[in-house]
């Protein structure tokens, strides 16, 4: 028996440690983990895929299936802890937690820790570097010729900011406390004034004048390449040149596109510390009603759970009022596949801070504003997260402003906010503190799914060569078969099939050989009281007959299958 590894939260798993730990887990459950490649990175890192389900009850293909993933966005590496944990409460209390050994007996998760592994080396590298997303060039694959470009430049593996005084810069010390800038007011006429520029060096030698600060060249969004209202670099930037064109995001698509047992799909991203749903870019009155009820009842099931309210993309996070954004996952997921997808963003440091604007402790509900808070906010909300990093953070999250001599400007200061570790993510302290509630709510939510079981199996004769075979099954998950109502739209999840096969000499005298049978209603659906005049019929069951001609001791093989429901395979000998 290989030794169970133990997986750490308390830190961030570069790719040759994650894959390590992968390997190693898969080794030590078998019976419960299978690790796969989904395919290969930009730079040709295997994007490593986790199957855990009990397989002594069946193949993972076969039960209704979650999809849960992290890291497509190179420096929210808290995601892939998500998946980890995830993946470690789901093993560790198999055969010991009732809830988890129900969950793994009779359903899959599909877990894709690092769909960017590319990108997130070049995060957890000792000389960081935070992209968006992938290390493919994108729009153009040049390197800069003039201007700033973002860099460790004293190689403390940290990308803080520098600030350099100006007369004419547009920040001054804060009073209250003077490591803190704030910005330049028009009567502000006197005093020392700075730019703040982020940590880096100039591509050529500063002409001590003009100044540009470049932007990645490295510019792709792996989240706006997906299919969904996929639009063009001039709409919608970093979407790549066509919808699945990188090679991680088309390594997911395919993988899920071929495994049509998948119901629910959680994407881990940072930060905000909320449950994203669709859409991004249309008003809720475009949900079949059901499926917005759904998504709320879940919703708020998983604000009870984590904390974390939940919100429309389109509704209550625009990164600018006037833009909204396409291409992405959940939306994909939703409205093509008609499965429920969610995008979590973890961990909020304004929240934690106790910033709580836009955010209603009451109800849980509504979310702090970027954009807003962008804008404008009172230098008391700067103050607030400054001690929460005192304190909180235990001074690792914002960095006094010290002298350095920097190569190109001679002496500037570097300091402020390290986006890495305090803002974009927990630091390793708090990390399992905050994504263990999410690891709960993602179970739960396989319960929501539909599942095919079988009820009733009879075997009678009708003479000395024909027999009759009934066979009831229904869903007892709690969603109907086809999951949601767009799914049922979009054709995205076929009826119920059941199949006879025979052996030779045998003949089918009533039934059919093959025949779809509808979908099956869950509990989903139903009213919150029996007031009015509730009816339940038995539209979560179905009832199949066969009449067999055959010798007696002939074995015939019957097969339910359902793309989201499950597979039962039953042989039966005719006697
Ligand atoms: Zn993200």
């Amino acid at each position: 028996m290989p030794t169970i590894p133990k997986i750490r939260f308390d830190k961030y798993y570069r790719y040759e440690e994650l894959t390590t730990l992968l390997k190693e887990l898969a080794q030590a459950h078998p019976d419960l983990i299978e690790l796969s490649s989904l395919g290969k990175s930009f730079e040709g890192r295997d994007i490593w895929q986790v199957t855990v389900t009990a397989k002594s009850t069946g193949a993972a293909s076969e039960k209704p299936a979650l999809w849960v993933d992290g890291n497509i966005h190179a420096t929210e590496v808290s995601a892939s802890a998500a998946c980890l944990h995830l993946i470690h409460t789901l093993v560790s209390r198999y055969g010991t937690d009732p809830k988890v050994t129900t969950v793994l007996d009779s359903r899959a998760f599909y877990v894709a820790p690092r769909i960017n592994p590319d990108g997130a080396e070049a995060a957890l590298s000792e000389r960081p570097k935070y992209l968006r997303s992938s290390v493919r060039p994108h729009p153009y694959d040049e390197d800069p010729v003039e201007g700033l470009i973002r860099e460790d430049v004293d190689g403390d593996g940290k990308m803080l900011s520098m600030r350099i005084p100006d007369p004419n810069g547009p920040w001054k010390v804060s009073p209250e406390d003077p490591r803190l800038m704030i910005r330049r007011h028009p009567e502000d006429l006197e005093g020392e004034f700075y730019r703040v520029l982020p940590e880096g060096r100039m591509v050529e030698e500063w002409d001590g004048i003009t100044l540009k600060v470049n932007a990645y060249k490295e510019g792709l969004d792996l989240n706006r390449n997906f299919p969904a209202s996929w639009r063009t670099e001039d709409e919608q930037k970093g979407a790549g040149p066509y919808p699945t064109s990188e090679p991680e995001v088309r390594a997911m698509v395919s993988f899920i596109t071929s495994h049509t047992n998948i119901c629910h799909a959680v994407t881990f991203h940072t930060y905000s510390g909320v449950l994203l749903r669709p859409f991004s870019a249309q008003s809720d009155d475009n949900f079949p009603a059901e499926d917005l009820w759904t998504y709320r009842y879940i919703g708020d099931r998983g604000t009870e759970m984590t904390g974390y309210p939940h919100l429309s993309v389109y509704h209550d996070f625009r990164y600018h009022p006037k833009q909204v954004i396409t291409g992405v996952f959940d939306d994909w997921m939703y409205d093509h596949q008609g499965v429920f997808s969610w995008t979590v963003e973890i961990w909020s440091p304004h929240r934690r801070a106790g910033i709580t604007k836009g955010f209603d402790k009451e109800t849980r509900s509504g979310a702090f504003n970027f954009i807003d808070w962008w804008r404008d906010h009172p230098v008391e909300d700067d103050l607030k997260l400054l001690r929460w990093s005192d304190e909180a953070l235990r001074g690792e999250g914002y960095y006094e402003w010290r002298p350095f001599h920097h190569p190109d400007f001679g002496n500037v200061e570097l300091g402020g906010w390290d986006l890495m570790f305090g803002i974009r993510n927990p630091p390793s302290w708090l990390l399992e503190e905050e994504i263990a509630p999410l690891s709960e709510w993602v179970i739960w939510q396989a319960l929501t799914t539909p599942r095919l079981e079988l009820l009733q199996e009879e075997i009678s004769s009708l003479g000395e060569r024909c027999f009759k075979l009934r066979i009831v099954a229904a869903n007892t998950g709690w969603l109907p078969t086809y999951v949601t109502k767009r799914a049922h739209q979009r054709k995205a999840a076929r009826d119920l099939v059941a199949e006879i096969e025979l052996p030779e000499g045998a003949r089918l005298v009533s039934g059919k050989r093959r025949e779809e049978l509808g979908q099956l209603e869950g509990k989903a659906y139903k009213d919150s009281t029996c007031i009015n005049y509730q009816a339940d019929p038995t539209d979560d069951r179905v009832k199949v007959e066969f009449v067999v001609e055959a010798s007696p001791g002939t074995t015939v093989e019957v097969r339910l299958r359902h793309p989201r429901a499950g597979v039962l395979k039953r042989s039966y000998v005719l006697k």
